[in-house]
């Protein structure tokens, strides 16, 4: 099993450092701000960029704050202040006003959100801009508002319809949620979120993720004939799609996580089989015959804090990142802890972040380089910032 995840982790790493040309070389040695690695950090060894990586960082001290997501890995997690989720470091980020330079190890949406919550002066770094999320990018803003419009034209205009959006989606998502009477949840607070769109109006729009959203309403009560799931590549396909918008009290948007639907019952079954006391812990982003099987379903801060509470001896299958669920297994050795699916593979995208960006941006800010900083607009800042305190509010 470790030969094959390492396998796995081994092949995208090779995909993840480019080759440059001495074309392309030549013309970040002249760069600014660049997005594409120098060759020069691409090539350096493991060892080199973890001693150039803490002098970097001893240097800059206080003016600096690294926050590293639980899925980064740990040549990352190693150098982060804070770890944490998405929601969690971008409120850490907020809290450190006297870090001029935030360097968030992790995605996209997450550098946004830290950007948006932070204060003015600081100025957010994502090492890799190629660290995006492929669930974020599977809604993006013309295409939520084609759908605004197409839902009122379908539902006329007391449809009622309150938006909401996952955290994992981009700025000008939550912005449009802040700016049309929605709101932003994460993964602990959904349930929550949900109970508070159903107090605002009768129908619900949730995006990007459609299987975080079915598992939401599902605990909130809403049968699966009044959900109905909205494929922004062919909206109104079924026959019967106005009368399914008619009936639903939630819209669905066709999203997923590639990293959790790589979860299954099979996986599930076996594990059972083979491991008689094994508790089933899930990401709600994992399909809703998953998390029905499974003992136990919550957010990647739940399934850290029910691992940190059990007693010695807990057995656990975990269906959620790969990085996170070896990091509980090496943290706590006193239980048996392994990935549900043996040959997951790393969040590709989460894994863009090499130790030769970190080394890279942090030497940048040593010489005085602000390297692939994330700016959000301030119009744009402003109504993300209004669904994202909605939800703080509750
Ligand atoms: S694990 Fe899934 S939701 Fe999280 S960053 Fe990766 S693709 Fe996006």
């Amino acid at each position: 099993m470790a030969a094959i995840q390492s396998a796995c982790a081994e092949s995208k790493e090779e995909r993840i450092l480019p080759l440059l040309s001495p074309q392309t070389r030549a013309r970040h040695n002249h760069a600014v701000r660049i997005d594409t690695i120098p060759q020069f950090y691409a090539e350096m060894s493991g060892e080199e960029l973890d001693r150039r990586i803490a002098a970097a960082r001893a240097t800059l001290g206080e003016r600096v704050v690294i926050l590293g997501h639980h899925y980064q890995r740990d040549e990352i997690i190693k150098y982060a202040d804070f770890r944490g989720d998405s929601f969690k470091l971008a409120q850490l980020a907020a809290a450190r006003p006297e870090a001029e330079y935030i360097v968030f190890c992790g995605v996209h949406f997450m550098a946004e959100s830290a950007d948006i919550l932070s204060a003015p002066h600081q100025r957010v770094i994502l090492p890799n801009p190629a660290a995006g999320c492929s669930m974020a990018d599977m809604a993006n803003i013309a295409e939520v508002e084609e759908c605004w419009q197409m839902l009122h034209e379908a539902l006329g205009e007391d449809a009622s319809i309150v938006p909401v959006t996952y955290m994992n989606s981009a700025a000008n998502l939550k912005a449009f949620c802040g700016r049309n009477g929605g709101i932003v949840c994460t993964s602990s607070n959904a349930p929550a979120v949900i109970k508070w769109a159903f107090s605002h109006g009768r129908r619900v729009l949730f995006f990007p993720d459609e299987h975080l959203g079915r598992n939401t309403a599902l605990k909130y009560g809403i049968p699966e004939e009044q959900m109905a799931v909205w494929n922004p590549k062919d909206p109104m396909a079924s026959e019967d799609a106005e009368e399914e918008l008619q009936r639903a009290k939630i819209i669905l948007w066709k999203g997923y996580c590639t990293t959790h639907m790589r979860f299954n019952v099979q996986q599930i079954i076996k594990a059972r089989a083979e491991y008689p006391a094994i508790k089933i812990l899930v990401h709600p982003e994992c399909r809703r015959e998953v998390v029905e099987a499974a003992d136990l379903y919550g957010s990647t801060e739940f399934i850290i804090q029910q691992i940190e509470r059990a007693p010695a001896g807990s057995q656990w299958a975990v269906a959620t990142e790969i990085n996170l669920v070896h990091r509980l297994a090496k943290e706590h050795p006193e239980q048996f802890i392994f990935c549900l699916d043996p040959i997951v593979c790393p969040c590709s995208t989460m894994y863009r972040i090499h130790p030769a960006y970190l080394a890279w941006v942090l030497e940048g800010l040593v010489a005085g380089e602000v390297i692939n900083q994330v700016s959000v607009d301030g119009e744009t800042a402003h109504w993300a910032r209004v669904a994202l305190e909605r939800m703080l509010a509750l």
